[in-house]
């Protein structure tokens, strides 16, 4: 661990002690050291030349969903087996240490949750559970792993017969009002956001940040890469999230 970041580690430890109430928002950054490449970086494999946009598009699960659930398919196998690491760990602890509010997330590989995070806003959805378009019916991970393969075409669905759709926001649909309401009246009340892991370039993501500076708050950001925030933050860290993370819960004593 570099000297850099055990000094940003206890700068940042005397404003979360300092602060009234903290937020994280996190997005696809600190999953990587979960073995969850950046859904945006760049593709191998089967859907190497596929646009995501188009093929985890809501038009697109409605068209064909044999087709969607071929690509949504191999990414659940991929993320069912994924494990919290240790940066989703020292958010919970902290939580747990009543130093954090909660948590506001992109991502959608549930791992916050895995890891034990309570007050959890997943503005994306999450893999945990597909629903039924038709009969409102939900399932569970496990039960829609079933379905799909026991489907001669590999589509999962719901006893009403309907194909199910993961619980997350495609491309093409808006995000639950209440989750996104919520997710802001949080960043507009920090004290502090740390901001973890994301480019903050996403919507609803990138609007959070202002919306905590407005409101008098201060903002953190850890992450590789630029952010359209990073004058404005009062610690900007850029190594690994792991040992950023591990350095902050052993300057807070907490390790
Ligand atoms: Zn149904």
């Amino acid at each position: 661990m570099t000297t850099a970041v055990q000094s940003e580690a206890v700068r940042l430890a005397d404003l979360i002690r300092g602060a009234g109430s903290v937020v994280a928002l996190t997005g696809a950054g600190i999953s990587v050291p979960s073995g969850i490449p950046d859904f945006r970086s760049p593709r191998t494999g089967l859907w190497a030349n596929v646009d995501p946009m188009e093929v985890a598009h809501i038009t697109a699960f409605r068209r064909d969903p044999e087709r969607f659930w071929r690509f949504y398919g191999e990414r659940f196998q991929t993320l069912e087996q994924k494990r919290p690491n240790r940066a989703h760990e020292a958010l919970a602890t902290l939580e747990q240490a009543g130093l954090l509010d909660a948590v506001i997330t992109q991502n959608i590989d549930r791992l916050h949750a895995l890891a034990g995070s309570r007050e959890l806003i997943e503005v994306h959805g999450s893999i945990d559970h597909c629903s039924c378009l038709g009969c409102g019916s939900r399932y569970p991970l496990v039960e829609v792993q079933t379905r799909l393969a026991a489907d001669a075409v590999g589509v999962p669905r719901c006893e009403c017969s309907l194909p199910l759709k993961p619980d997350v926001v495609l491309f093409g649909e808006y995000l639950p009002p209440d989750m996104l309401a919520r997710a802001e009246q949080l960043a507009a009340g920090a004290d502090l956001m740390l901001c973890i892991g994301s480019s903050l370039e996403v919507y609803p993501v990138a609007e959070l940040p202002t919306l905590t500076l407005n409101g008098g708050g201060r903002i953190v950001i850890l992450t590789q890469g630029r952010t359209p925030f990073d004058d404005r933050a009062t610690v900007r860290g850029s190594g690994d999230v792991v040992d950023e993370l591990d350095a902050l819960i052993g300057a807070l004593g907490l390790g």
